[in-house]
């Protein structure tokens, strides 16, 4: 699918929605593409990317950015405490920040730095073994502990269990969201953006209905 038509798609939902148009913000997610899709992209006039690897990024925004002016990147993947400083001088946000261990090493580098990228704590809304985020009922805690860091926290973000409906998930993202007074979502991916939408998601996280199948091999 086409980047215009994905960002049709999003229009149209916001408007579904009675929401303002230009409310959602189009993540592309980059990841695993080879670099000439994303430039195509880029060309179009896309500026807002994500990568899941800080490894990955580091290999390939650097050199778009001489090129592309105005870049803003998010990382969306897992974060090691010891990665955080090359994610500051990369990322304007990251979206997986979910652990104590993870927000103190982020404050700290903060203060070093004196900047921090905007923030998203990470939910394991489905509440699955193998999933990084911080359990719904440890949610409110662990916004508590961020905000007392002084952390630039923007909003919540989640990826729902593939086999269930994601728009249950979406709204345990909102509810816990609006219950500790953050207004962002990051929550939709390519199957599913429409409904995340419909349930509030400010930003959606697309990679292959605009870039196509990612290649692991
Ligand atoms: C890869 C990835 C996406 C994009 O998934 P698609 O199904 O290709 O749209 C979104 N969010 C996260 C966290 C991802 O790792």
């Amino acid at each position: 699918m086409s980047l215009e038509e994905i960002t049709a798609r999003i229009r149209a939902a916001e408007s579904a929605a009675n929401r303002a148009s230009g409310s959602v913000t189009l993540i592309a997610v980059s990841k695993v593409q080879p670099n000439e899709r994303v430039e195509a992209i880029l060309r179009k006039g896309q500026r807002c990317f994500g990568e899941n690897r800080v490894q990955e990024a580091a290999g390939k925004w650097p050199t778009f950015r001489e090129t592309f002016e105005n870049i803003d990147l998010h990382l969306i993947g897992p974060l090691q405490t010891n990665k955080v400083r090359q994610a500051f001088g990369l990322c304007q946000s990251i979206h997986s920040v979910d652990r104590p261990k993870l927000a103190n090493a982020i404050a700290r580098v903060a203060q070093e730095e004196g900047h921090c990228p905007d923030l998203f704590i990470q939910i394991n809304t489905g509440e699955e073994d193998q999933k990084a985020g911080v359990m719904p009922g440890d949610a409110d805690g662990f916004v508590a502990e961020c905000t007392k860091l002084d952390l630039p926290i923007k909003g919540l973000m989640c990826i729902p269990p593939v086999d269930e409906e994601p728009s249950l998930h979406f709204a345990l993202l909102a509810k816990i969201a609006a219950r500790n007074g953050l207004s962002g979502l990051s929550m939709g991916m390519s199957g599913d953006f429409e409904s995340a939408i419909a349930q509030g998601a400010t930003h959606v996280r697309v990679g292959s209905a605009i870039f196509g199948a990612r290649d692991y091999s």
